[in-house]
C-alpha cells in the first residue's frame, strides 16, 4: 500500500482520509493517509491557532462538507457505495449523531461557528481512523522516488517519514506583520489579544486586506472600541463573494472549468474568491457607519509619534499617507509557505518541473488534473494553488469531495506496493 502524507490535519486531510476509508470499505484500493499536525485535528479553526477565536462563523454552508458534492466515480460499480458511505460522514449525519439536527433546521440552517466546524471535522477524523502524527513538518527532502519528511515532535524528538506522495494544506503561519510596532498586529496577535479581551481601544483603526482573513477580523473589530475603521485593499471597492447559482456551481463542480479561457478563469477568481468578503460578513458590516474603504496597496509603514503611518499606492492617483492608532495586518496566508520546507534537492526538482524562479504565477499554471505539480516525481499535491488550473473550489471548502476524488484517483492508487515507514527516529535531537 502506498502512503500519502498530508502536511496539516485540516479539512483537506480529513476529506482525503474519509474518502480513502470509504474506498477501502467498498473494496476499492486506496493509499494509506498520514496527517502530520502539531495541534489537534482542525486546529486552525480553534482559538489559539492564530486564524480565528473559534467564535467566527463559517462563510460557506456547512453542507459543503468533506464529501460534497457527493459525485464520486471512483471504482467501477462501487461509486454508489462510496457516496453512501461518505453521506454517513456528512455535516447532517454529524448533527443527527449529536442530536442537533432538528434544532439546526428549525433555526434556519445557520452557518456554524468555527469551533463547531472543528468538532465536525474531528468527529469525521475519529470515525475514519485518521492516522495523525503529532508534530510539525520541518523539512521535505527527496530520496529516489519518495519523499523524506522530517517531523519535529511536540517534545524534543525528531523523526523522518518516507512517503510516496505529499499534500500541502493550510495558509501557513499567521504571525506576519508589515512593521514591528506595538500598534501593528499580525492576525495571530489580533486573535490572541481578542481571546484575552486585551485588544486596545482605537480612534482610527486600519485592517489591511480584502479577503476572508480581513473580513473575520473586521467582524470582530466592530464589536470593540474603535471609532473609525478603514479597510485597506487595492481594489476599487470591497467585493462580496458572488453566491448566485452560476458562481457557486463553478466552485462546486469544477468539471466546466477547463472550458474557460485563462482570462475568464482569472476574472471569475478575481470577482468571487481572492480579496472578497463573504456575503455574511458584508451583510453584517454594511450597516455600520464607522467602516470605510481606502483603496490602495500599502507600500511603506513607519512609526510617527504614537501613531502608525501607512503610505498607500494607487495606479491612477498620487501616493498618500494615512495615520492610524491600530493596524491589523490581515493580508492572509502565503500560498508558497511550504517552499521554505524544501531542502536543496527538493527545490531543484521542483524548479525543473516549474521553471525558475519558483513563484505563484508559475506554480498555478502547472497543477495537473489530480492537483499535483505536473511532471514532478515524487508527487506533490498542491490543492491550495489549483484554483486557476483546475477550479476555484479546490483551494477552499467548496468541493472537498471532488478534491479527494482527484487526489486518490491519481497514479498513487494504481502503482505497486510501497510502504511509508518511520525510517529513522532520533529521540532527544
Ligand atoms: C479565518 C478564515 C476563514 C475561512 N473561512 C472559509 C469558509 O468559510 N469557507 C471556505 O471555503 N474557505 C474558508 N477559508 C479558506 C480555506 O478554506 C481555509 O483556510 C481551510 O482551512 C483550508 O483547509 P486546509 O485543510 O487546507 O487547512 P487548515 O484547516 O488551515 O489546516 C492546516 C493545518 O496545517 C497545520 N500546519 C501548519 N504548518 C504545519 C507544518 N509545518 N507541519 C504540519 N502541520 C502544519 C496547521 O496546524 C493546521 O491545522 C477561511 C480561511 C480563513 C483564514
Amino acid at each position: 500500500m502506498q502512503t500519502l502524507l498530508v502536511v496539516g490535519a485540516g479539512p483537506k486531510a480529513v476529506a482525503v482520509a474519509a474518502k480513502a476509508a470509504a474506498m477501502r470499505a467498498a473494496g476499492v484500493p486506496a493509499p494509506r493517509i498520514i496527517a502530520v499536525e502539531p495541534n489537534t485535528v482542525a486546529g486552525n479553526w480553534l482559538s489559539g491557532s492564530g486564524w480565528t477565536d473559534g467564535n467566527q462563523r463559517l462563510g460557506t454552508s456547512p453542507e459543503k462538507d468533506v464529501g460534497f458534492p457527493y459525485g464520486s466515480h471512483l471504482g467501477q460499480g462501487s461509486s454508489r457505495e462510496i457516496n453512501r458511505i461518505m453521506m454517513s460522514r456528512s455535516w447532517s449525519s454529524f448533527l443527527v449523531e449529536h442530536s442537533m439536527f432538528a434544532e439546526w433546521i428549525d433555526r434556519g440552517r445557520p452557518h456554524p461557528q468555527h469551533h463547531l466546524w472543528a468538532k465536525y471535522l474531528q468527529w469525521v477524523a475519529a470515525e475514519v481512523g485518521l492516522k495523525r502524527v503529532a508534530g510539525r513538518v520541518t523539512q521535505l527532502g527527496v530520496d529516489g522516488g519518495s519523499w523524506r519528511v522530517t517531523v519535529a515532535g511536540n517534545g524534543a524528538d525528531e523523526s523522518v517519514i518516507a512517503a510516496d506522495a505529499v499534500m500541502i494544506t493550510g495558509p501557513g503561519p499567521s504571525d506576519r506583520k508589515l512593521l514591528d510596532h506595538p500598534r501593528v498586529l499580525s492576525i495571530a496577535e489580533f486573535w490572541d489579544l481578542t481571546g484575552r479581551r486585551q485588544l486596545p481601544a482605537a480612534s482610527h483603526a486600519a485592517v489591511i486586506g480584502g479577503g476572508e482573513t480581513a473580513g473575520s477580523a473586521l467582524d470582530e473589530l466592530v464589536r470593540h472600541d474603535a471609532m473609525l475603521i478603514s479597510v485597506i485593499s487595492p481594489n476599487a471597492t470591497l467585493y462580496t463573494r458572488g453566491e448566485s447559482y452560476f458562481e457557486n456551481s463553478l466552485f462546486s463542480d469544477p468539471s466546466r472549468w477547463s472550458a474557460l479561457s485563462p482570462q475568464e478563469r482569472r476574472e471569475v477568481i478575481r470577482r468571487t474568491d481572492r480579496g472578497v468578503f463573504s456575503v455574511r460578513v458584508q451583510d453584517a458590516l454594511l450597516g455600520d457607519n464607522r467602516i470605510h474603504h481606502l483603496q490602495g496597496r500599502v507600500v511603506a509603514a513607519y512609526a510617527d509619534d504614537d501613531l502608525v503611518a501607512l503610505s498607500l499606492h494607487n495606479e491612477t492617483r498620487p501616493q498618500r499617507t494615512c495615520r492610524f492608532d491600530l493596524v491589523v495586518d490581515a493580508t492572509g496566508g502565503n500560498p508558497l509557505w511550504f517552499t521554505e520546507l524544501l531542502d536543496d534537492a527538493a527545490t531543484d526538482i521542483l524548479e525543473l518541473a516549474v521553471g525558475w524562479p519558483i513563484n505563484q504565477d508559475r506554480l498555478e499554471t502547472v497543477i495537473d488534473y489530480d492537483l499535483s505539480v505536473s511532471g514532478l516525481r515524487p508527487k506533490l499535491f498542491l490543492p491550495n494553488l489549483a484554483g486557476i488550473a483546475q477550479g476555484p473550489g479546490f483551494a477552499n471548502l467548496s468541493c472537498l469531495g471532488a478534491l479527494s476524488d482527484r487526489v486518490l484517483r491519481s497514479g498513487l492508487v494504481a502503482d505497486a506496493a510501497a510502504t511509508a515507514t518511520a525510517i529513522s527516529s532520533t529521540p532527544g535531537t
